[in-house]
């Protein structure tokens, strides 16, 4: 993935911050406002572009774009991301108003949104939209209901936070067959990591969040003194499932996540639970296919169900149901949903406006049908035409460089090609848009739209399992600025929201719009040959196509980058864990990479101008690097040295052109200056 965004969506609270009441409001908008591909206003020319360019290309970004009250950070997609929801809240306000002429597809994301926006509505149900899940906990007699009860809580909130995961994804084995994924999970906090770290703030974090977890109960109507024991017994649990989870970075080895396994020994992994029970709730009976992610994790969950007692058990499901509930309660649960997980934990001070919320809900729930809306009216043929070809190109700049390459052996390299040729490029939106037609979405009922879009989300991946796979599906709605690679399908995905100005621009001349966007491209096509992505082969299966020796050169180079990013600071005394963002960083410098060639291919005989006083070669400088600037808050930089498998922006762009000679000489950069590394790395 390019970029990660944190979906902050519906967290909040509103705080007196005395910047808001300057800010101008923020309105629907009829058209997507133009920013260009390459701002000379964003630069800081007082920079020496060879001592920091980073600072050089989004200095005057940085100064004159400072962190909106209700964001934990901003950055250039943010902000694109930002206008096209306001876009799509146009739309949607025009959907919510008219009802005579909407399509079927009009009427669910009209309905779902003025639903949604209804606050006095919502305010109204208060926690009464909970009573029948927590009815459902209530009269469990004995653990043997946890099976029955914990089924239909995944499918009615699609939800790993309860004890564990259960999906559908391709078997690592034979990508043409969809199984069930048994996952770790049943944790609160975004990772692992957050329970298991043992210094100061994290340990003031713990006690903060434990804090929140006793409000929650005392919002469900529990006593102040019982709220804090079982807010206790819930950090003890998920502490234990954190304690027998693998890392984000051990997470990254795909061979440690597969463990397929037949009914039999799923069950001797967790002997008091009933899975044909559970299986059978969530409407899968006869299955005997499981990827168990994490056998480790399922040994502890079974220790934790056979030495917890009842009442613990229904404290633990209590929780969990009034945390995934909170965003679409009233204002008690929301504010104080808010007040941990947006203020607390990424030191977010306002919460975001109630029309921001039902725009990324719609996204998240109805997003098809929301993005068949966008793509109609911001994304033309001759855009994907044009995103298109630059895909081509920059693919045979990667074939070139493989046929080229020196340290490979010509086994290695005629599977490279394969699996190069193999990659297929998805433009904008899905090919067939989604049916949401047996969802029904009400104008009135903001709760059980949630519920019945849940559930059918959830039914949906569960129904993949033991079908032919449908390799059109996007995991990605088409408004999203994102882009990614998914070694399973072996695709590349680019929705239509991050081919819009200013990440691609058809206003501006080739060098920015190459370095931009054909750098995204050149990314996500170098995720297939990453440390993660060369483990899969052209079809998508887990399976080495690589010499022992070429894997050796792989790896020997790859640990250059990994070795030169472990140097770098993100606040405070965290640095880099440059094990978790190794892929990234590796797209990062081959997809730039592949788009200078592919730029100077196309360029190959002409004699592009200089403009704003940059030279061509430049302009592809700046442009790659203005995607990437950025203002982050400390909470959200150290949550994100966590979780965030990208590096900061500012690394992104200065870590990666001093491993490039091209970059040297297009600023006529000397030696021992900060921008020139004397040992290169350099993978593709
Ligand atoms: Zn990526």
């Amino acid at each position: 993935m390019r970029k990660l965004f944190l979906l902050l969506s519906f967290l909040g609270a509103s705080c007196p911050f005395p910047a808001s009441a300057q800010r101008p409001a923020e309105t629907p908008l009829t058209s997507l406002p133009y920013t260009p591909g390459l701002d000379p206003s964003a630069m800081d020319k007082s920079a020496d572009p060879c001592a920091d360019f980073y600072r050089f290309a989004c200095g005057g970004w940085i100064k004159n774009n400072p962190i909106p009250p209700d964001e934990s950070r901003w950055s250039v997609y943010g902000k694109l991301a930002r206008e096209n929801q306001r876009f799509l809240w146009g739309i949607l306000e025009g959907l919510a108003k008219g009802t005579a002429g909407r399509s079927a597809a009009q009427q669910k994301i009209g309905d779902y949104f003025a639903a949604c926006t209804d606050e006095a509505a919502v305010e109204k149900s208060g926690a009464r939209p909970l009573k029948p899940y927590l009815d459902r906990i209530f009269r469990m007699k004995s653990k043997r209901d946890l099976p029955a009860v914990l089924a239909g809580l995944h499918l009615a909130t699609g939800s790993s936070g309860l004890f564990f995961g259960f999906d559908s994804n391709q078997d690592y084995a034979d990508a043409t067959q969809v199984i069930a994924f048994a996952g770790s999970g049943g944790l609160g906090l975004p990772d692992r990591d957050f329970y298991t770290k043992d210094d100061d703030k994290s340990k003031e974090l713990r006690a903060r969040y434990a804090a929140h977890v006793a409000r929650m109960f005392e919002l469900l109507g529990d006593p102040p003194d019982a709220a804090g024991r079982e807010a206790g017994k819930v950090m003890e649990i998920e502490s234990a499932l954190a304690g027998a989870s693998l890392t984000r970075t051990q997470r990254r080895d795909p061979y440690k996540l597969f463990h397929k396994m037949d009914a039999g020994s799923l069950k001797a992994l967790t002997p008091g639970f009933d899975w044909d029970v559970y299986l059978k709730t969530a409407g899968l009976p006869r299955l005997n296919a499981f990827n168990v992610t994490e056998p480790e994790f399922y040994k502890e969950l079974d220790r934790q169900w056979r030495s917890l007692v009842l009442a613990d058990i229904k404290t633990y499901l209590r929780w969990h149901v009034a945390h995934a509930a909170a965003p679409f309660l009233s204002s008690a649960f929301v504010n104080e949903n808010f007040d941990f997980f947006g203020r607390t934990l990424y030191g977010v001070p306002e919460l975001r406006p109630r029309w921001k919320r039902c725009v990324a809900l719609v996204d998240a729930q109805l997003g098809e049908a929301l993005g068949e809306e966008f793509v109609s009216r911001a994304f033309s043929p001759e855009l994907k035409r044009k995103t298109l070809h630059m895909t081509k190109q920059i693919e045979q700049a990667m074939h070139d460089e493989l046929v080229n390459l020196d340290w490979m052996s010509a086994a290695t390299k005629q599977k490279a090609l394969e699996k190069l040729h193999a990659i297929v490029n998805k433009i904008g939106y899905p090919d067939k848009w989604r049916d949401y037609r047996s969802v029904d979405i009400r104008r009135d009922d903001f709760f059980g739209n949630v519920e019945r879009a849940s559930l059918f989300e959830s039914r949906r991946r569960l129904g993949k399992i033991g079908k032919p796979l449908d390799r059109g599906e996007w995991s990605m709605t088409p408004p999203t600025v994102n882009a990614y690679y998914n070694p399973q399908m072996n695709d590349i995905n680019f929705a239509a929201g991050v081919l819009q100005p200013p990440l691609y621009d058809p206003r501006m001349d080739d060098a920015p719009n190459y370095g931009n966007t054909g750098g995204t491209i050149g990314h996500e096509l170098t995720h297939g040959f990453d440390d993660e992505g060369r483990q899969f082969d052209a079809q998508g299966n887990l399976k080495d196509w690589w010499t022992e020796k070429d894997a050796r050169e792989f790896n020997d180079r790859a640990q250059c980058i990994v070795d030169q990013y472990a140097q770098y600071a993100i606040v405070d005394d965290i640095r880099i864990n440059s094990r978790l963002t190794e892929g990234e960083d590796i797209a990062d410098l081959g997809g730039l990479v592949l788009a200078w060639l592919a730029w100077k291919a196309e360029m190959a005989g002409a004699k592009p101008e200089s403009r704003d006083g940059l030279t061509p070669e430049q302009r592809f400088f700046v442009g790659y690097a203005q995607w990437a600037c950025e203002n982050n808050r400390p909470e959200d930089l150290r949550a994100r040295a966590l979780t965030d498998a990208h590096s900061p922006g500012k690394y992104r762009v200065n870590g990666l052109v001093v491993n490039m000679p091209e970059f040297e000489r297009a600023f006529s950069c000397k030696a021992g200056q900060p921008m020139v590394r004397e040992n290169r790395c350099r993978v593709w």
